[in-house]
């Protein structure tokens, strides 16, 4: 009995389905991600060959790589080699393999087809080690007369047989598995190809044009789709959850009144934007983007104030205990002289202070909750949450958001981040997320002077420091991320430390990282901002927000190491003041070309986002704020620099079609598919 006998073929049917998967062959498979049919059918090869045109022998060129089909002349074993003359009507060649084995089989008078590279044997053209196949008289060849797709293989799969899994996946299953589920009004609209037709042509493409129009197809899909299913899900959400109309008043007179400087027009429109969602019905779902040192902080207090003014509470979520730390003391400064009431809920309270913060919080005394993770855990009740503003917010998972989302009914969302996230990811990513940007610095600010030293050049780097400690100003010196241990961090900053102390013992130098209890760190931290230390060593554990304006300088240790948005993060940290900052970037000796590539792209580029674009292009979307985080699988075909343009035409062409039939009532089969290839992401994601 066949197994396909016993299975009905669908797209989630496992890849063994399909004969000759099974064992070794099935489990290297997997290594390439390939479990099921669908798997298959969408394993894209990442180059193609052009081997259309097979040539007469006569026509054979050396130096090019090149194709024929000829016949057997003679064929013997050369030592550990196989030599061999084939004709045709036009002339004659040679072959010669690396290896005997191919003259135990191939015999004289048998059709080959031959795929190889060219060069001269004399005057005779020699095929060196080609691809082959034996053919029957009549029988066409699959190596060459196509355009051959390139896989990736490992060394338990040649592409010769993943050639074959998938033709077979094709073969006896695409038509089966593959069910068209776009509308018809689209298919026609931009003339596509059909799925069934387009994946065939993506894996053995006719020609160009074709290849382009099936992989527009695919690529199509998977944009559409996703933002299809983002924007339902806001949609029902919306529906069903009314937020609170939160306004400014009384509180937030006063304290814009009575600010120390004028707020940029970036951050008064930022404002503005977000207090207008938070007057609306429907619950806000913002991101704040703003380069680092831009200002978001305040723009955050002004929506928090609001909600105060409005009686219901605020929490205010940051990635790390340092950040939380000086957010609480930023906001004490300045709102609690407003009589707000503030708390601060990390993990490493007491348990009797814990008591008494979850007790404010449940009873509404407490205006304002400024915390860790620790604000979602499972015993934090509050009483009438009706704003959540998470700071660095691409470090947050969806899943954290939609905890603390829980929290409240439908609390207003404001995320902030200063690692710029291209227009383009936003957009597929958060669908209909509303983006306000701060695009200014608070006047004032000079660029911070950006150079790279290679070992040789490293002993300027101490000068530099003495000087700037000199005119009273402040260092940081980053140490190498070994590995993500903190044993490993640990060691790094001791070995710097010692290393500054022996060639500038007249400084006051001290350090910190992941290890010290979160009382230490916030020790340290203290210190630093009190100006009572000269120079602090640390890990990353300053990267994001700590705000330190007398320090002018940053060292970062071997950067290469360090990816380019943390590299820009780590640089925010000075030139928050009046003096002239600088960031010194120290290149090991054993530096990657990308990570040299990295150190270049920072010295000669000081904007956040456009830098945030080299990073898109240098590593590809699915690695630069974490889309795996968000639940969102990488996506197979789709490209979203190449693919902008489809971006956006996908985007139109799902709101057009979710309008006039939100639930997709009229669409099954559009929203089935929906559904199974998001489906874990849409629930996980309807409650936040
Ligand atoms: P980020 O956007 O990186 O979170 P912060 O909110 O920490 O930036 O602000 C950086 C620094 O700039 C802080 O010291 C803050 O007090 C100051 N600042 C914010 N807005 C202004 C402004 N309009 N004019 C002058 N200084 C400002
Ligand atoms: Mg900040």
């Amino acid at each position: 009995m066949t197994r396909q006998g016993i299975i009905e073929p669908r797209l989630s049917s496992p890849a063994t389905i399909i004969p000759g998967v099974g064992g070794k062959k099935s489990q290297a498979l997997e290594k390439l991600g390939v479990f099921t049919l669908e798997d298959m059918f969408y394993f894209m090869p990442f180059r193609y060959e052009d081997r259309r045109f097979p040539k007469p022998l006569c026509g054979l060129k050396p130096g090019k790589t090149e194709g024929a089909i000829a016949y057997v002349q003679d064929i013997v074993k050369r030592g550990n080699q196989t030599e061999a003359v084939i004709f045709d009507d036009t002339g004659t060649a040679r072959v010669r393999w690396f290896t005997d084995k191919i003259a135990g089989f191939v015999r004289e008078g048998m059709r080959l087809a031959v795929y190889g590279q060219i060069s001269n044997y004399y005057i005779e053209p020699q095929f060196t080690h080609p691809e082959f196949e034996i053919l029957a008289v009549n029988q066409p060849p699959t190596i060459i007369g196509i355009v051959l797709p390139i896989y990736p293989a490992n060394s338990d799969l040649t592409q010769r047989i993943l050639r074959k899994f998938v033709n077979t996946a094709l073969n006896d299953y695409a038509e089966k598995c593959l069910q068209e589920f776009l509308p018809s009004r689209i298919l026609q609209r931009y003339g596509m190809m059909s799925l069934c037709e387009a994946v065939r042509q993506v894996h053995n493409p006719d020609d160009e044009k074709k290849f382009i129009r099936a992989r527009n197809r695919l690529s199509f899909d998977e944009l559409f789709l996703l933002q299809a299913g983002v924007m339902m899900r806001r949609k029902s959400y919306a529906s069903k959850y009314h937020a609170k109309h939160l306004t400014p008043g009384k509180l937030f007179t006063l304290f814009t009144e009575n600010l120390p400087f004028t707020m940029t027009d970036a951050q008064l429109n930022a404002t503005h934007e977000i207090l207008s969602d938070m007057a609306g019905d429907m619950p806000m779902n913002r991101l704040l983007q703003g380069d680092v040192g831009s200002g978001k902080t305040l723009v955050a207090e002004c929506a928090m104030i609001a909600a105060c003014d409005s009686g219901v509470q605020a929490a205010f979520m940051a990635p790390t205990e340092i950040l939380a730390q000086q957010h609480y003391m930023t906001l004490t400064k300045s709102l609690a002289p407003l009589g707000i009431n503030i708390a601060l809920l990390t993990g490493s309270l007491k348990a009797s202070e814990r008591r008494k913060i979850l007790d404010g919080l449940a009873d509404g005394s407490i205006n304002i909750a400024v915390g860790t993770h620790a604000l979602f855990s499972e015993n934090v009740k509050f009483h009438d949450l009706a704003l959540v503003i998470a700071d660095e917010q691409h470090r947050f998972g969806v899943m954290q958001r939609v905890k603390l989302a829980e929290k409240g009914t439908a609390p207003h969302v404001l995320a902030m981040t200063a690692t710029p996230i291209p227009r383009t990811l936003v957009m597929s990513i958060y669908g209909g997320l509303e983006v306000s940007t701060i695009n200014e610095l608070p006047p004032g600010r000079k660029p911070v002077r950006t150079i790279s030293l290679t070992p040789p050049e490293y002993s300027r780097v101490y000068d530099m420091i003495r000087e700037q400690v000199h005119e009273g100003r402040q260092a940081y010196w980053v140490c190498p991320l070994i590995e993500e241990s903190d044993d490993s961090d640990l060691h790094s900053v001791k070995e710097a430390y010692d290393n500054l102390r022996g060639i500038m013992p007249e400084l006051r130098i001290s350090f910190i990282h992941g290890r010290l209890s979160p009382d230490e760190k916030a020790g340290i931290m203290h210190e630093f901002s009190s100006g009572k230390i000269d120079v602090l060593v640390c890990t990353v554990v300053v990267e994001v927000g700590v705000d330190v304006p007398n320090a002018s300088m940053i060292v970062i240790q071997d950067a290469g190491r360090f990816g380019l948005s943390q590299l820009h993060q780590l640089r925010g940290r000075v030139g928050r003041g009046e003096a002239e900052s600088v960031c010194v970037l120290l290149e090991n000796a054993e530096i990657s070309p990308a990570g040299h590539e990295r150190v270049s792209a920072m010295v000669q580029i000081s904007d956040g986002f456009e830098l945030a674009e080299v990073d898109l292009i240098q590593r590809g979307p699915g690695e630069v704020c974490g889309i795996r985080q968000h639940g969102v699988n990488e996506f197979r075909v789709a490209d979203l620099v190449r693919d902008e343009k489809i971006l956006y035409l996908a985007r139109d062409e799902a709101e057009l079609t979710l309008k006039d039939d939100p639930e997709l009532e009229h669409e099954p089969e559009l929203r089935q598919e929906i559904f199974r290839r998001l489906g874990g992401v849409l629930e996980l994601a309807t409650a936040s």
